[in-house]
């Protein structure tokens, strides 16, 4: 290609919220083979909300719904997000003592009078977060976690956990003074266009494949519904690199697509890193293409561009 031919889709790709950083980038995303999608927040919305909150102990619900919130009050994640959403919503709804507008107004400006003090708060990448409240240890996050902390998971707690990520749930337990008193569900529906994108590469000959720090019965159930059959589950923050090396083996070229901190390694380790919505900076700084309309079809367009900019005429 010319470097007129190569500035023209630069501008192309511009107008269309495709940002390239530079003609080698442009160049390398004719000859991808594999794209690796994360989950959390690139083949899905990334709003996850809590559907289903169950207590397994004699806590009653708003005390349950107060330690859990308390607990991931100071984590930046996602699911921790959705958790304090949901206890606020359970609170203010149903205080019997606010007036409606004294309710909204603390709705509104993320009133955290009613969380318990916390000490000793350390959040584990890929896994929670845990911390004291009234001198005894929480722990929020995935059975690993509460495993490793030596947490007996009942198995009557172990089946509705199963149910949930059967369902394409993530299941979030919680334990209290080394007793599992509870357990939420949390959902995260798939962006709109992610099956028709998958399908869409894969008839490019393109093999579409999804990363995630996620279990792996909800990563499959996930999976199944976007289109994906190669899956890896229960992949650490700093494991999202390794899939990328393991598919680049034999010389293929791999594009990442990811918006999170999680996944810059794995964005900068890719042939083609490709950073989807607002993302993050950091991200955005490993990344050779930024998709700034955060929609997959743009995985599509940025693979197109390349192809079209870079084949021969004969
Ligand atoms: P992803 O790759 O999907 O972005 P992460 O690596 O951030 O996922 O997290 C993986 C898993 O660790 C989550 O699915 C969840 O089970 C658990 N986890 C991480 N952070 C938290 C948290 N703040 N509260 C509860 N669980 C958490
Ligand atoms: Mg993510």
């Amino acid at each position: 290609a010319t470097p007129t031919a190569v500035m023209v889709a630069t501008g192309v790709g511009a107008n269309n919220g495709v940002l390239i950083k530079g003609g080698d980038a442009l160049e390398r995303a004719q000859k991808i083979k594999h794209v690796v999608f994360d989950k959390t927040g690139t083949l899905t919305q990334g709003k996850a909300t809590v559907t289903t909150a169950k207590v397994f102990s004699g806590m009653d619900r708003g005390g349950f719904l107060t330690l859990v919130a308390s607990a991931e009050a100071s984590s930046e994640h996602p699911l921790a997000k959705a958790i304090l959403e949901y206890a606020r919503h359970f609170h203010f709804l149903d205080e019997p003592f606010a007036t409606k507008d004294i309710q909204s107004h603390r709705m509104e400006t993320n009133f955290s009078g009613w969380l318990l003090d916390v000490v000793d708060f350390s959040a584990v990448p890929g896994r929670g977060v845990q911390c004291f409240i009234d001198g005894k240890q929480i722990l929020v996050g995935n059975r690993n976690f509460l495993t490793e902390n030596r947490v007996a998971i009942p198995s009557h707690v172990e089946n509705f956990v199963v149910e949930l990520e059967e369902s394409a749930r993530t299941g979030i337990l919680v334990a209290y003074d080394n007793d599992l008193i509870g357990v939420l569900g949390v959902a995260d529906p798939l962006k709109r266009e992610a099956a028709v994108v998958v399908e869409g590469l894969m008839k490019m000959g393109v093999n579409p494949v999804m990363v995630t720090g996620d279990n792996w019965r909800t990563a499959q159930a996930v999976a199944k519904e976007v289109g994906i059959t190669d899956v890896r589950a229960e992949v650490m923050p700093a494991g999202k690199a390794d899939v990328i090396h393991s598919f680049q083996k034999g010389g293929s070229v791999v594009a990442m697509v990811g918006d999170g901190i999680n996944d810059s390694p794995a964005l900068a380790a890719a042939d083609v890193g490709m950073a989807i919505g607002a993302g993050t900076d950091i991200a955005i700084e490993a990344a050779d293409y930024v998709l700034m309309r955060n929609n997959l079809e743009d995985v599509i367009t940025a693979i197109d561009l390349s192809r079209k900019t870079f084949s021969r005429i004969r």
